[in-house]
């Protein structure tokens, strides 16, 4: 009965592929009055579901779609005054829409950091189509601290490998790899 679980709104009734030579569209908030708009003029990269808490999530669901884009690609188009860093503390610096709650985009401000230069951007706030579709699903365990049953985790995993997004209780091991590879050249084992 692994049909009856719920992974995202956009991700359950499935994806359209990624379209050929598709370059990006505009993200937009759920606010009526206003909303906040930021250009994404790039296709998006390592597309997946996410299970951690501090992703965006649609209300209900545990888990977010999250996908990556050069941070020179992202532009806020209007409104920007609507938004706010949700944790100045953390890694990535959430910029949220004050009206509605939903994460524009997320940006890394530590030049040393792995993923320095790429934004996280929720590709469904657009209504283009033709963005990458995810890939995989990361953080599964994570979505208990979101209040999920943990005597249900092999449904959810079932229905993830149902969906051909292959889960993962961290990232996906070339997203690992990378972040690996970067700290081993910047400590110095690995010579680049
Ligand atoms: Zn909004
Ligand atoms: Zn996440």
């Amino acid at each position: 009965m692994t049909q009856a679980i719920s992974i995202h709104p956009s991700i359950d009734r499935g994806l359209p592929p990624a379209s050929a030579g598709f370059a990006g569209g505009t993200l937009v908030c759920k606010c009526t009055d206003r909303p906040v708009k930021v250009r994404v003029d790039s296709q998006s990269a390592h597309n997946h579901a996410c299970g951690c808490t501090k992703c965006w999530k649609p209300k209900g669901y545990f888990f977010a779609m999250i996908a990556v884009a050069p941070r020179d690609k992202v532009t806020v188009l209007e409104n920007a005054d609507k938004l706010r860093v949700v944790d100045p503390s953390a890694t990535i610096q959430r910029h949220a829409c004050t009206g509605c709650g939903v994460h524009m985009y997320g940006r890394i401000e530590n030049k040393g950091h792995p993923f320095y230069g790429l934004d996280f951007v929720h590709t469904e706030l657009s209504s283009e189509t033709g963005w990458s579709p995810p890939e995989f699903a990361a953080f599964v365990s994570s979505i208990i601290e979101s209040g999920a049953d943990p005597a249900n985790q092999g449904n959810v995993r079932a229905r993830l490998r149902e969906l051909r997004l292959e889960p993962y209780d961290c990232l996906s091991p070339p997203l690992m790899d990378f972040i690996a590879t970067h700290i081993a050249k910047a400590s110095g084992v690995l010579k680049s």
